[in-house]
């Protein structure tokens, strides 16, 4: 496979921070190893839910203009659940390349409870993106005014090229522009605020506004639900920027050859925290043992 240049995204900061063998074997290993490529796809309960959500806003928002009656609403939301669910549940079970539990992979149990847990978050989010009121102002601002919808989008950073999937950015009747980032945790991510300015950085870089002080980002946890909105600052996006320069720094300094963007695994070492290994993609690499692992987390 060929070896793709180095770049940042909000992700990509997570996974180094998280693990610096899970970083490796993401963003090096991955490239050349279709079975550590496999890996990195797995999907889990909690995620699977969001992806669902994710992808039926996305659906919903690329072929409609208005929003639809409650009982369509009620239908799209359904079809998600009986229909995608149930074909994802079905394939991971018979252990398909198209999409797998990590559950399913590792063997472990999944109650009935979780699985409810599963279908009821997504049923919820669904029904708070409908009745969200940024939704409506979307729909009254008018296609024509949207400027990014689940789009991946890529600037550069002193050097530093940047990936941000931005879920929806539109102007609103006010001028302002909003930009939207669906969320189906309930709480704040470590990284939600970089993420957020990464998406203004591209804005103002984009010309969509003249002012940092023009664009609005909203935080959608459609699982409580709550809605943050925030005004974007000058002193905002400079603190993105250093942020990021600062990330792909340290990020590039433990490569072999930084400019040939190659690593070696053994400068990332791996994390001695079996509770958190024990949820990872990648725990077969590390801890080819299961008893291993076990035998780790007793001691911790
Ligand atoms: S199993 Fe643990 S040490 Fe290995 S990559 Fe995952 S988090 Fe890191």
């Amino acid at each position: 496979m060929e070896r793709r240049d180095f770049s940042w995204s909000v992700s990509r900061h997570d996974t180094f921070e998280s693990c610096r063998r899970k970083y490796y074997y993401s963003y090096y290993a991955a490239q050349e190893d279709a079975e550590i490529a496999r890996l990195k796809r797995l999907s889990a309960l909690p995620l699977w839910a969001g992806s669902v959500v994710h992808e039926t806003i996305e659906a919903f928002l690329k072929e409609r203009d208005a929003m639809p009656a409650e009982a369509e609403q009620k239908a799209i939301a359904e079809a998600a659940v009986h229909e995608r669910m149930k074909a994802d549940w079905h394939d991971s079970e018979a252990g398909s390349e198209r999409f797998r539990l990590f559950e399913h992979e590792y063997e472990q149990e999944v109650s009935a409870d979780d699985k409810k847990l599963a279908v009821a978050t997504v049923r919820r989010c669904l029904r708070a993106f409908f009745r969200s009121a940024v939704l409506a102002e979307a729909f009254a601002a008018g296609r024509a005014n949207w400027l990014s919808l689940e789009d991946l989008i890529g600037f550069e950073l002193e050097g530093v090229p940047v990936f941000l999937r931005m879920d929806l950015a539109f102007r609103s009747r006010s001028g302002q522009v909003v930009i939207v980032d669906w969320k189906t945790g309930r709480s704040e991510g470590r990284f939600n605020a970089v993420q957020l300015a990464g998406y203004a950085l591209y804005a103002a870089e984009q010309g969509w506004v003249a002012r940092a002080e023009e664009i609005e980002t909203e935080l959608a946890y459609l699982a409580v639900p709550r809605h943050v909105r925030r005004r974007v600052s000058a002193d905002m996006l400079a603190g993105a920027r250093s942020f990021v320069v600062k990330s792909a720094a340290r990020m590039r300094a433990l490569l072999a050859d930084p400019a040939r963007n190659e690593a070696r695994i053994d400068d990332f070492a791996r994390i001695d925290r079996p509770q958190r290994c024990r949820r990872c993609n990648f725990r077969r690499l590390c801890f080819p043992r299961a008893e291993a692992l076990v035998t780790a987390e007793a001691r911790a």
